[in-house]
């Protein structure tokens, strides 16, 4: 799949090199064009991209601290910039676009939702978010940021591809070298499944095909990702047993979204050298994969890759009825009431969890 990356924001910027530097490493050439956009002038000095600074008149640079409303005004403001600045980065090639922003933020946050509705004004193309949600143990204004956020870029976009922060993390890391990880395992993932259906060697029948993507996040809402990979013998009937353990710790201990594994449509996509690929060993790894969702459209293909293991990666649609969806909109929720009632300790008699007495 063609795509030209917006990333918005400071995560969303880094997420973009990470995506950018991928793609670039691998030879895939899916990513078509990225840009990233920020209201934080030194933010965006530490990328190798091309960039817009908006807000200027209004926050001189400094970005909009964890302001979303403001996040969202200032990207209203100056969308004309940046329609200019994408136009001719977008061309007929681009299959789809995807703006990746961190939700927790101010820029990310409250631009990612307007600049998705100004793109789908403009565009026929689906307009996909790539969006980050923050960790547990991130304060009560992230998560009430993120919930509002959340709630708005489904709205907008064709589907959203949840990555939650706690997901990746590994004990006894800092949050910073948490997040280089979790970016360069979110680049991998999703550069993985740009690039399938971009694969030019091995063209067959069973190749997974980007139109496939696109239909399985047709189902809209919010979409997850998984992956896992191992070592492969060099005979493929010996590989079956490898593709479905692979395929099932994907999705129950590897997901983008923990335990969001109630999903309207699925895509199972097994990396690999086509020699190592067991056929047999697909189909029953996507057989497993529509008992675990409760969907009747898994699709499943291969991605030829020069390599000796094989890898699953799994892409689920429509998981937004999934527990970890309402548990995640509950803390987001409590965290908004919170927020309310340190603005204005008033607010607390006027919350309607509490009748009236008349
Ligand atoms: P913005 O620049 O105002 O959009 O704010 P940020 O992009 O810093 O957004 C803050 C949210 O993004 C926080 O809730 C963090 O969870 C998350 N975040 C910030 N930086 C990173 C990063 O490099 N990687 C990941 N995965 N998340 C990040």
């Amino acid at each position: 799949m063609k795509v030209v990356l917006i990333g918005v924001g400071q995560a969303g910027g880094k997420l973009t090199q990470r995506l950018v530097e991928f793609d670039a490493n691998m030879d895939f050439n899916a990513v078509q064009g990225a840009l990233a956009i920020n209201s934080a002038k030194t933010d965006l000095q530490s990328l190798d991209l091309d960039t817009v600074l908006v807000g200027q008149d209004r926050v001189k640079g400094h970005g909009v601290g964890g302001d979303n409303e403001l996040g969202a005004e200032v990207m209203q403001d100056d969308a004309g910039e940046v329609m200019n600045a994408l136009d001719g980065r977008i061309t007929a090639r681009a299959d789809a676009l995807f703006v990746v922003a961190g939700l927790g933020g101010g820029t990310g946050s409250g631009g990612a939702p307007v600049l998705i509705h100004e793109l789908q004004r403009i565009y026929e193309i689906p307009v996909y978010a790539l969006g980050v949600l923050p960790g547990q143990g991130e304060g009560a204004m992230y998560q009430a940021n993120a919930g509002r956020s959340l709630k708005t870029v489904i709205r907008e976009a064709d589907a959203t591809l949840l990555i939650d922060n706690d997901a990746w993390h590994e004990t006894g890391q800092s949050v910073g070298e948490a997040f280089e990880n979790i970016n360069q395992q979110i680049a991998q993932r999703v550069g993985l499944l740009l690039a399938s259906g971009e694969a030019v060697e091995g063209v067959g029948e069973s190749v997974v095909d980007s139109s496939e993507v696109i239909n399985t996040l047709r189902s809209g809402g919010v979409a997850a990702l998984g992956y896992a990979s191992a070592g492969a013998s060099e005979d493929s009937g010996e590989n079956i047993n490898t593709v479905t353990s692979n395929t099932r710790q994907a999705v129950l201990s590897n997901l983008s979204m923990p335990k969001a594994t109630d999903a309207d449509s699925a895509l199972l996509v097994v990396a690999g050298d086509a020699d190592r690929i067991p056929r047999k060993g697909v189909e029953k790894a996507r057989r497993w994969l529509e008992g675990e969702t409760g969907s009747l459209q898994v699709r499943g293909g291969d991605f030829p890759l020069d390599s000796e293991r094989l890898a699953s990666l799994v892409l689920l649609g429509g998981v937004e009825r999934s527990p970890r969806m309402q548990e995640f909109m509950e803390r987001a929720k409590e965290a908004n009431k919170q927020e309310t009632r340190e603005e204005d300790p008033a607010e607390m008699f006027h919350n309607d969890e509490i009748d009236d007495l008349f």
